[in-house]
């Protein structure tokens, strides 16, 4: 049950970030940017100091495979197949089609968060707690891309926020799969740490690296060490 309610946390803030766009708020939009560089240097902490070492010792050589696979998965699914997508507010019009492509895009990605979670509470409560951590980060902005990116494709508010919605469902629905479905029972967590990697290192990290100052990239450092501290932290509790 434990992995469930977790998704269905992260799901809410799939909601959280569509409700910031659907209602125009300014300020909670500025503070979800924050998120995206903070998140980008959790999740990247996560996957190369936990996941991968967690993964090699128990899948070897073979493993690596599935990680890049996994990473592979989320270019063919976000940006191959799909004429227009990145990560947050989108601000320029864009097509009906890319806000649909868009959705179908990550409708794979969060499916792994979900993956990621409950192979990671699979695995052990600490690695769960902080794969959800991870996720959690990403979620917020994740709401606000799809739900703006659709907007700005001429979707209604509405239909925007149960895009965002249909996201966190997808999560769900990946921690149910995982249950059920040898396959990602067995290569779940080295799949999702690929797809982690991207997240993190190929649409979260984009969206700030190009914007001048030392906001962002101090943001980005620090959700990086806040990884190790949570780490202490899970380990002491659980
Ligand atoms: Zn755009
Ligand atoms: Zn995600």
């Amino acid at each position: 049950m434990t992995p469930l309610a977790f998704a269905l946390v992260a799901a809410l803030a799939n909601v959280a970030g569509g409700l910031a766009v659907t209602q125009s708020a300014r300020r909670g939009l500025k503070v979800i940017e924050g998120f995206v560089a903070f998140g980008a240097g959790y999740m990247l902490a996560v996957a190369f100091a936990e996941v991968l070492p967690e993964e090699f010792a128990a899948g070897g050589s073979q493993a690596a495979i599935f990680v890049l696979l996994g990473y592979l998965l989320v270019h063919l699914s976000q940006h191959t197949l799909t004429p227009h997508f990145h990560f947050g507010e989108e601000t320029h019009r864009v097509s009906h089609s890319a806000g649909v492509s868009a959705l179908i895009g990550l409708l794979l990605h969060t499916f792994f968060d979900g993956v990621a979670i409950a192979s990671g509470f699979a695995v052990s409560t600490e690695l769960g707690l902080l794969l959800f951590i991870a996720i959690f980060l990403h979620k917020l902005p994740e709401g606000v891309t799809i739900s703006s990116i659709q907007i700005a494709g001429g979707t209604a508010p509405m239909r925007a926020l149960g895009s965002a919605a249909l996201l966190g469902a997808a999560t769900v629905i990946g921690v149910l799969a995982t249950d059920y479905v040898g396959f990602l029972a067995e290569h779940g967590l080295a799949l999702s740490a690929g797809v982690t990697i991207y997240v993190g290192a190929s649409n979260l990290v984009p969206e700030f690296q190009g914007k001048p100052g030392w906001r962002l990239p101090t943001v980005f450092f620090l959700g990086s060490g806040v990884f190790f501290l949570t780490r202490e932290l899970v380990d002491r509790i659980v």
